[in-house]
């Protein structure tokens, strides 16, 4: 039976008998009204609203309906079984050997198999970028959110989800390095090519840990002093140090890329720009004079474009509205990012582009 008694002012509110002491918290009383009883609960000092699942997405999970169950079984089973049959086709990752047993499910329910040459085992996630993942439904989730319209930061992704944030970028780098690299279109035609700017960023460095642990070994990084100021601000010349260049080209059948340049001097231009460009394009850019030089040592067509002065002879279909509107994508897109780290930029751009094949080659491509 349970006990109640009343707290004087002064007293510390301290059970001496380790047994569950519970507060009323909108009391206006003075006096603490305690609840001394063995884990049992009061008519006056209702047990406080339940927290929130901390997986609410979990209960789509397999893994963690429930231990045992032919309903469960039978669901995760189908779930798995294309899974099943990939590590099937798959020989040993060791010893690519064939000869093969079957050797229970892995905890994600998928069938495990195991090499009778050299004892390695292995499922149909193995080598995948799905491997180790044990909420498979939520990293589905995020790959869906990084695939749609409007990809949300980590944290709130993470948030909706129900895990932590440090495992929804976890999985964001994988996704990222599953992406296509950059080298597999090449453009052709009417060429638009110009250079967008993005602020450096060092999250995520460790270069101010290094430094302040061995000075001497690593020197202090690069940033603005307070000298660099004027009054109108940090000088042109200081601000372009520390912005990114990436070189935005598209053609006019929707092929576009954006890649991530060191600097905008005409060797980094070209080095960009030709490997992504069929040998007889006509090039159209701004009033930048690099691009009028590459186009004239790699003997392209080229016509300069500067912002308010089109000429009668300019014909209508030359023009940047191609990838002056993929920067205007990109700033958008990297909006939620608050500033992308400049050693991710790469991947970001990456992104943003394979958002347009959708979400199933990006899943296939996964499991690959
Ligand atoms: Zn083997």
């Amino acid at each position: 039976m349970a006990t109640v008694r009343f707290l004087s002012a002064g007293e510390p509110r301290r059970c001496q008998q380790r047994v569950l002491v519970r507060f009323r918290r909108e009391t206006t009383m003075p006096m603490f009204p305690v609840l001394i009883a063995g884990g049992h609960r009061h008519a006056h000092h209702p047990e406080p609203a339940r927290a929130p699942r901390r997986h609410p997405g979990a209960r789509a999970c397999p893994v963690r309906r429930g231990r045992g169950g032919a309903a469960r079984r039978t669901a995760s089973r189908r779930a798995s079984g294309r899974l099943d049959e990939a590590g099937r086709e798959r020989g040993c990752p060791r010893c690519g050997g064939l000869d093969r047993q079957r050797w229970g499910r892995t905890r994600t329910d998928v069938q495990r198999y195991r090499c009778k040459g050299c004892g390695r085992t292995w499922s149909g996630l193995t080598g995948t970028a799905v491997e180790r993942i044990h909420l498979r439904g939520q990293f589905l989730d995020t790959l869906k959110d990084m695939m749609g319209d409007a990809p949300r930061s980590c944290r709130k992704l993470a948030k909706a989800l129900g895990v932590s944030r440090h495992t929804a970028w976890r999985w964001r780098m994988r996704v990222l390095a599953s992406l296509p690299g950059d080298s597999r279109e090449i453009l052709g035609g009417l060429v638009e090519a110009d250079e967008t700017f993005q602020r450096e960023s060092r999250k995520g460095s460790r270069e101010w840990v290094r430094h302040l642990r061995a000075p001497q070994i690593h020197p202090a990084p690069p940033r603005l002093r307070w000298q660099d100021y004027g009054r109108k601000g940090p000088p042109q010349a200081v601000v372009r140090q520390y912005q990114m260049p990436l070189l935005g080209i598209a053609d006019r059948e929707g092929r576009t890329a954006l890649l991530r340049m060191p600097d905008t001097k005409q060797p980094s231009i070209e080095a960009a720009l030709l490997p992504r460009i069929a040998p007889d394009v006509f090039l159209l850019s701004d009033g930048a004079p690099q691009y009028g030089a590459i186009a004239k040592a790699a003997g392209l067509g080229y016509w300069m474009l500067v912002a308010g002065r089109r000429s009668r002879i300019t014909p209508a279909t030359y023009h940047l509205n191609t990838v002056n509107g993929l920067h205007a994508r990109w700033k958008t897109f990297r909006r939620p990012f608050c500033g992308p780290a400049t050693k991710n930029l790469d991947g970001y751009a990456r992104w943003m582009l394979a958002r347009a094949e959708g979400y199933l080659p990006a899943f296939r491509r996964l499991l690959g």
